[in-house]
């Protein structure tokens, strides 16, 4: 059977023992580097599959890690990290990163980032080979969206949604379970170039919500992620009807 490969760049020996530990114990291959150089030079010589990278490393930022590695690479990037400052995960997910844990985690939390972002890698190569129009069925708990038929449904019931509420939607299913920053939300439903403000996705979120949560003001689906963006829970289980 095959086994996943995670490279872990992080110089701090606590955590780093914890998260060897956590995925060894769930079956994955792990591969250890400690400063940044360390970490580049382990990903270009060995297949890893996903990366949990450190922001705070002895040698360079890792901020300046994942922009290497994504000059070359499309590996899932998750970021560990102490910082928990809003402009710093946002900025960080907009130049490539998966997502971002901050410390201290879980192992149930950080199992689930990775099984999101590895399934969501392999959904992109999968899409990327087929090339041909997504008429995927997505169903998240109750919420279902035909994307062929372009219907979505709340519970078995059909629900009506203007063109940007549909195309917000979608994109959610698509990306459950990851966070999405306005940026990419703006890019990717309002197209390059829109711009940065936020008040029209702010205006057609909060329609969404009155159409998709049963109290809009306590969302079930979509959940805010403070100044970096929204992000769609994931229900179990995820029964995704394939094309
Ligand atoms: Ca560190």
């Amino acid at each position: 059977m095959y086994k996943e490969k995670i490279l872990i760049i992080e110089d701090d020996v606590q955590i780093q023992n914890f998260m060897v530990y956590t995925l060894e114990n769930a079956g994955f291959l792990v591969e250890s580097a400690f400063n940044g150089k360390e970490g580049i030079s382990k990903l270009i010589k060995s297949n890893s599959d996903l990366i949990l990278l450190d922001l705070g490393l002895p040698d360079m930022d890792g901020m300046e890690v994942l922009h290497r590695i994504r000059e070359w690479s499309e590996i899932p990037i998750i970021i560990v990290s102490a910082r928990d400052q809003d402009r710093e995960k946002a900025e960080a997910l907009d130049d490539g990163a998966d997502d971002y844990l901050i410390k201290p985690f879980s192992a149930t939390e950080l199992m689930a980032r990775i099984r999101v972002a590895l399934r969501h890698y392999y959904r992109m190569s999968h899409s990327m080979v087929k090339d041909q129009p997504d008429d995927t069925v997505y169903v998240n708990g109750g919420i279902k969206l035909d994307n062929g038929a372009h219907i979505a449904y709340k519970d078995g019931n059909e629900i009506h949604l203007t063109p940007l509420e549909y195309q917000l939607l979608l994109l959610f299913m698509q990306n459950s379970g990851k966070v999405l920053t306005y940026h990419t939300i703006l890019r990717k439903v309002w197209g390059e170039g829109y711009g940065e403000d936020t008040s029209v996705l702010r205006s057609v979120m909060a329609s969404t919500r009155r159409k998709i949560e049963n109290n809009p003001a306590k969302p079930e689906y979509i959940e805010t992620e403070i100044g970096v963006g929204y992000r769609m829970k994931e229900y179990e289980p995820s029964k995704e009807v394939e094309s």
